[in-house]
């Protein structure tokens, strides 16, 4: 019989957070802030909101702090001065923040602008906790490859793919029949197209169950962050595109389920609370205590499941081909969706025009295979201009 032994008390993990005012970042941090002997932290970086870094880094005495906007590196020195914390800036220093010695990265910056110092971040063979999942869509084959060779391990953090990790028999992959990503179905489910063709951003990013950022908030509202996730797991797990679906489920209690070849169901469950799932990539292989609020079925009374409507979410349908045209198609519809995107949220397009420069730009712009980095970034530039210049003639 195999004794369990008591763990002997570790040292503290040093931690590198890419994106700590964000939306996981703060959870990531408040995470931290309540394990205090479990962490320590060596860098944290933002976009430009140098007062919320600046606030971070000295209360979690970080060695480097890095702001991703150049014109705002003499507001963090100065906020920083006294401090033992380092300034940096631009995207050199952002690279560096992911270089330094870490036992685990958090990569939760938004969007392709997080591949390179996640990037980094792998090609020291780090632990990364995977947040950031454009990452693997604009660049899945490159940086999965770069995972093995480095020996870098990846913990993924969005709820889906960790609620899929957590079930996934990883050494009897064959006897895995699917994975079934769950999806909320955002704030406009059983919403009529021309409801949504009036959506406002406010509108949008008031998801019924998550709290979390701009971006991720529209995707959800058009479903593209289901589709985002289908290729996120078609290269984080050993499964075939066409043996992962995808299911409804309003409540986001289920997060995720894996089914196995003798009709097993395997499914994590917990409330929607993002510091469940980022907490067992922080303490990975162990687990710490969260103040989650915890499940209680009875209260909740009903879980249901339906199937999604790919007539009024056609992103579903644009991701999936895009995944199965493989090459730069994933590259392409994720660069088109971050423009269309923004454009929406600067109230520049409206919201059912985000599919559809989406689908416009993955008409448009040649799938050509992706043999070496240099090629995502062609086929992400391209992508942008096409979609740019869809979203100014939407404009005119
Ligand atoms: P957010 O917008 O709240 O935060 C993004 C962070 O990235 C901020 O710290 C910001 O300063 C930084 N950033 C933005 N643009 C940057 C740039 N160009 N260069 C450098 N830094 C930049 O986003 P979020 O909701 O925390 O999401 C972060 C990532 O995690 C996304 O990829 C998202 O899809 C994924 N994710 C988020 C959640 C969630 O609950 N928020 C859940 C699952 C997955
Ligand atoms: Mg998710």
């Amino acid at each position: 019989m195999a004794l369990v032994q008591p763990h002997a008390q570790a040292a503290p993990k040093r931690i590198t957070i890419l994106g700590s005012t964000g939306s996981v970042g703060c959870s990531t941090i408040d995470l931290i802030e309540r394990n205090p002997d479990a962490f320590v932290v060596e860098a944290l970086t933002a976009f430009d909101n140098v007062d919320l870094l600046a606030q971070q880094a000295i209360k979690l005495n970080a060695r480097f702090a890095v702001v991703a906007d150049p014109g705002k590196f003499e507001a963090l020195q100065s906020a920083l001065a006294g401090t033992e914390t380092v300034a940096g800036a631009g995207a050199g220093a952002l690279i560096e923040a992911a270089e330094r010695p870490s036992d685990l990265v958090m990569a939760a910056i938004v969007g392709a602008a997080g591949l390179a110092p996640t990037l980094a971040a792998v090609r020291r063979g780090s632990a990364i906790a995977l947040a950031n999942k454009e990452c693997l869509v604009c660049a899945g084959d490159l940086m999965i490859k770069e995972v093995r060779a480095r020996g870098a391990v990846l913990l993924p953090v969005d709820s889906e793919h960790n609620a899929i990790f957590q079930v996934f028999d990883f050494e009897r992959s064959d006897s895995v029949e699917k994975i079934i990503l769950t999806a909320s179905g955002g704030p406009f489910l059983s919403a009529s197209r021309d409801v949504m063709a009036q959506a406002t951003p406010a509108q949008a990013v008031n998801h019924p169950n998550w709290s979390m950022g701009a971006k991720i908030s529209v995707d959800s509202a058009t479903m593209m962050n289901k589709g985002l996730e289908l290729i996120e797991a078609f290269h984080l797990f050993p499964v075939p595109e066409d043996r992962i679906d995808i299911v409804i489920h309003p409540q986001s209690v289920v997060h995720s389920l894996v089914s196995y070849v003798d009709g097993s169901v395997l499914a994590q469950m917990g409330t929607p609370d993002m510091r469940t799932p980022i907490s067992f990539a922080l303490a990975w292989p162990e687990r710490i205590a969260t103040p989650a609020e915890r499940l209680d079925l009875a209260a909740m009374g009903n879980l249901t499941f339906e199937s999604p409507d790919p007539g009024r979410f056609p992103a579903l349908g644009l991701a999936r081909a895009a995944l199965q045209s493989g090459g730069a198609g994933p590259t392409i519809l994720n660069a088109a969706n971050e423009m269309a995107v923004t454009a929406f949220l600067n109230t520049k397009i409206g919201f059912l025009d985000i599919t559809r420069v989406v689908e416009e730009t993955l008409e448009q712009v040649p799938n050509r295979p992706l043999a070496r980095l240099e090629d995502v970034h062609e086929a992400d530039r391209e992508a942008r201009a096409t979609a740019g210049a869809q979203i100014d003639a939407i404009l005119q």
